[in-house]
């Protein structure tokens, strides 16, 4: 059996956005005075009852959304219940997600209440392209959101890059990448646009001008030259980070330790058990119960997170038939295996779904 860290991480869903981006499928919604005040009050009363259920530390709590920039101040008194309710480890690391557009005030906030890390939405480098996906801010709001980040002393800051955006080549793809390179981040995460059922965009999808398939694995190939050239480590199918800077508490999912969600839609995994609250604000106010989402933990599902890391899996975790059809993968340079491990390529990233099912198919 493998030993868990005992140290869980803490998610906190702030679920209010000031406008619907068109290819959003996340669970957000409008802000009004009304509801985000009975919501503040009914997450703060949530966290003191998750706070009671385990003395374990706390070591990770990420505030994500939606737009957690939205809190202004509130971020304090959120932070201070944490901490009552949770022993939070001297070294945690605290995340907010901040959308570039917001007031900058918000950094000194955030750091006041004991951020350490902010993620900011910033997706692309040209006013054209943002407006196309329909993003509320603009390249230079989204270089001075950095610019802020840091002279409120965070140390640590992430941004969002979108790949395959409306009318995208390669060219615009390396301009995208210079601008976010040149803020110098610690961490990007990267992600192809996907256009979701339920989203704005999905209904006028074909008036997009998407690349292809083809030219939107060109663009991720692309993007993981340029990023591991600039020295950031492809540690997982969509992050990229400066090394010591991979963001720990999402590693925490990929590892399959243990966290603590709260908020509509937030999924946990605790004690063993996979649990999530609905997609149903009022609900969440009123006082919903979370749902059962079954056992969590097991080999198979390990793998499958563990295989999207680029430190891999050990051998001794497969099956003869696996490392077989492994072997033949490698060979077509999709998987590396060495030192004692099996692990994507980045061309493997590409296709990680498929290639993540097979190796498990063969996993028996
Ligand atoms: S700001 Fe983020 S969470 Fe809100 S609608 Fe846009 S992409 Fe979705």
């Amino acid at each position: 059996m493998r030993s868990l860290p005992d140290s869980i991480g803490l998610y906190i869903h702030i679920p209010f956005c000031e406008k619907k981006c068109p290819y959003c499928d996340f669970y957000s919604t409008f802000l009004t005075k009304e509801v985000y005040e009975a919501y503040i009050k009914a997450l703060l009363r949530e966290i003191k009852k998750w706070g009671g259920k385990t003395n374990r530390p706390v070591d990770t709590v990420y505030f994500g959304g939606g737009t957690p920039s939205l809190l202004g101040g509130d971020i304090l008194p959120l932070t201070d219940a944490v901490r009552s309710a949770f022993t939070v480890s001297g070294n945690a690391e605290i995340t907010v997600e901040c959308n570039p557009g917001c007031d900058t005030g918000f950094y000194a906030l955030a750091r006041k209440a004991g951020a350490n890390r902010v993620s900011l939405g910033v997706e692309a480098g040209d006013d054209l392209r943002l407006k196309a996906l329909g993003r509320s801010h603009t390249a230079e709001e989204a270089a001075a959101a950095v610019k802020a980040a840091r002279s409120a002393g965070f140390r640590n800051i992430s941004c969002d890059i979108m790949i395959a955006l409306p009318k995208s080549n390669i060219k615009t793809l390396k301009e995208d990448i210079s601008f976010i390179c040149d803020k110098n981040p610690d961490h990007i995460s990267a992600y192809i646009l996907k256009i979701e059922q339920n989203t704005a965009f999905f209904a006028r999808k074909n008036e997009l001008c998407l690349p292809d398939e083809d030219g939107a694995a060109e663009q991720y190939m692309t993007l993981c030259e340029e990023l591991e050239s600039r020295g950031y480590g492809h540690y997982e199918i969509s992050n990229f980070a400066k090394p010591g800077k991979e963001s720990r508490h999402n590693l925490k999912y990929w590892r399959c330790e243990e966290y603590i969600g709260i908020g509509p839609s937030a999924h946990s995994y605790f004690k063993g058990e996979r649990f999530y609250y609905p997609r149903d604000l009022k609900g969440f106010i009123t006082g919903n119960t979370v749902l059962p989402d079954g056992k969590g933990g097991d080999r198979e599902e390990r793998l499958m997170l563990a295989l999207r890391l680029s430190s891999g899996v050990p051998l001794s975790e497969f099956s003869a038939a696996a490392i077989e059809k492994a072997k033949k993968l490698a060979g077509a340079g999709l998987l590396n295996i060495s030192g004692g491990k099996i692990a994507l390529t980045d061309k493997g990233m590409l296709l990680s779904n498929s290639i993540i099912t097979e190796l498990i198919y063969e996993n028996v």
